[in-house]
This record gives C-alpha cells, structure tokens and sequence, in this order.
C-alpha cells in the first residue's frame, strides 16, 4: 500500500484506544529493523525524518528507501513524517517530496534554538497547515518548550505546555496532532534519577486531553533508556554517564489520556551502539560492515518490537485500508 497519513493512522489508534511509537530514521539498517518489528508485530509504522537526517542521507536517498519500504511490506500501513521542521519552508519540502505528514516545531524560531512568541508559532504551523491539507497531508505543532538539545535542535530549556494556550493553538491552527510539553527532553540524558510525578508532569496530559479531545497528542524524548541498554554500551568499552528515561508506565499512562504518538529516537541508538561495540570487542579481526550492522539492525528491531507491543499498536496493522492523499484532502 501507498505511505499513509498520520492524521488517519493517529484516528485509528484513537479509536482502538492505543499509542504508535514514531521512530527516528538516518539510514537503510534503521529502516529495516523497524519495518521487520513492525511486520513480526504486525503493527502500523512511523518512520520519522529529522532536518539532520534528511541531510545526512540526502532525503532523495531516504524517500526511496521508504518508497521500497511500502512495496516490500505491503500489509503496513506506514507514515513517513518530517521531525522538528525548523520553518514552514522544511515542512513544505518535505511534503512536496511525498511526506505524508510533517511536524512544524513553532515553540522555536527558525535557528531551532531561540524559544519563539505564542503569535510567530500560530502564524508559522498555520501556514504548513493550510498547505499541508490542501495536498491531504497531515502535520503535528508544537506548544510549550521541550527540553534538551538533539541534532543542534532545541533551546535547552524546557517550558511546559499551557492547556487555555493549547485550547487556542488548536483552534487558531488546525494542526491534526499537537506536541506537549511535560518535561521530558530530548537526547540520552533526561534525568539524573528515576523520574515521578515531580518531574512529568502527567496531569498536563490528563488535562488538555480532557479540553481537546478530538486532538492527537505526542509525547516527544520518549525513549525509556533501559539499564540493560546503557549497560551494553559500557561492558564493550563505552563511557555513558548513569542517566534514566521516561519509563514505559509512564508512557502506557500518557496513551491512555489522548497520547498517540510516542517519539523514541535515543533508544535505537543505545540499541545499534551497543551491538556493533559487543561485536567488536568479540570480534577484533572483522572487518566487513555486515558483520557488525546485521546485530546492530537485529537489536534495534527487538527494542523497536519491545515498544510496539508496550504501546498497544501490534495486531492493528490490518484494521483498515489506507485513505489516498486526495480523499483526506477533501476531508478537511
Ligand atoms: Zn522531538
């Protein structure tokens, strides 16, 4: 089947009443293990592109990997997202290359840094939305500041998300799923202990769920980075500092109040890293890629099926048959 919207594969998890993890691509390993989680699973795919990887792969490369993806596994419904466009311009190009949704990260300014008036975001997503569902596309905003830096991308500040203010974001911009800030940040160092309720803010959640009910909530810097990942990377020779993730109840309590979509991006790079440092450790003389990227690609696939079936999307890949771009369109 064709790349799917987000808008309709988020309609289907609201209505089944579970989350889609949303995973951050930059090459063909990556792509495949979560296609194969996705197929042993059999659960619907976000494959999500940041501004970074569409530069590293040069995004003509990426798009025909995703293209392969949808004739090799045609019983997956699956998006492919830009993550954190920095400026209507990144979301427009991603969209015209055959995106099916895209994030139009207003919370900063186009330096990805500066943290951004409430006026400048609803201008800006505004404008993606107008042109996003003219083509059918669909598009996630942003409101509050997450927290930490990842691909030069963010403030470093966090600024949690208000619910009057969201009420009016939505409203004002049309976004179909909205990005709220409840603490978490971005990268592999979250929290320096195990997080509660003082640090994530769950209620946030409950809250503007509550006041938006019709809108898809997405929980970013989702990773849960498990011990046994950071401890890989360790034993092999790796020097992580001891950090912790959002845990997987935590996430399991978002989805069961508007969450959606979870983004985990850290976490896959735990699980490659990890892999390829084991296997050279074991393994001194190799010397041929394959040898190292077949383990690495295996261990992201079992953290990715890990997720799917935690977050309730495995067994929803046949639920339904893709909606084309020029339905969804007339839809809005
Ligand atoms: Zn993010």
């Amino acid at each position: 089947m064709p790349l799917v919207t987000l808008r309709q594969v988020l309609d289907e998890a609201g209505k089944g009443g579970y989350g889609v993890g949303a995973f951050n691509v930059n090459n063909m390993e990556q792509i495949q293990a979560i296609m194969e989680a996705a197929r042993a699973t059999k659960s619907p795919a976000i494959v999500q592109a940041s501004r970074g990887a569409r530069k590293y792969t040069n995004d003509r490369f990426l798009y025909h990997l995703m293209l392969a993806a949808t004739e090799l596994y045609p019983e997956i419904p699956i998006v492919l997202h830009q993550d954190h466009g920095n400026s209507a311009q990144t979301c427009l190009s991603a969209i015209d290359m055959g995106f099916t949704s895209a994030m139009m990260d207003g919370s900063l300014l186009e330096d990805g840094k500066t943290p951004s008036d409430f006026e400048y975001n609803v201008k800006v997503t505004k404008e993606v939305v107008d042109y996003a569902h003219k083509k059918g596309a669909s598009v996630e905003g942003e409101l509050g500041c997450i927290g930490g830096i990842e691909d030069g991308h963010g403030s470093g500040q966090s600024r949690l998300t208000d619910p009057d203010q969201a009420v009016e974001f939505v409203k004002r911009t049309g976004v179909d799923a909205l990005a709220v800030a409840i603490g978490t940040s971005h990268g592999a160092y979250k929290f320096t202990r195990k997080p509660d309720a003082a640090i994530l803010a769950m209620n946030l959640i409950i809250e503007i769920h509550k006041r938006l009910p019709d809108t898809h909530l997405v929980m970013h810097g989702s990773s849960s980075v498990p011990q046994e990942l950071q401890d890989i990377v360790n034993k092999y020779g790796g020097q992580l500092k001891q950090t912790w993730g959002v845990p997987i109840e935590e996430i399991q309590l978002g989805i069961k109040n508007g969450v959606r979509k979870v983004n985990v991006d850290t976490d896959s790079r735990l699980a490659i890293t990890g892999a390829i440092r084991k296997h050279f450790v074991e393994h001194p003389g190799d010397f041929d890629p394959r040898d190292y990227m077949k383990p690495a690609r295996e261990a992201m696939q079992k953290m990715v099926e890990k997720r799917m079936v935690d977050f309730g999307q495995a067994g929803h890949a046949g639920d339904y048959q893709p909606i084309p771009l020029s339905e969804m369109a007339k839809r809005y």
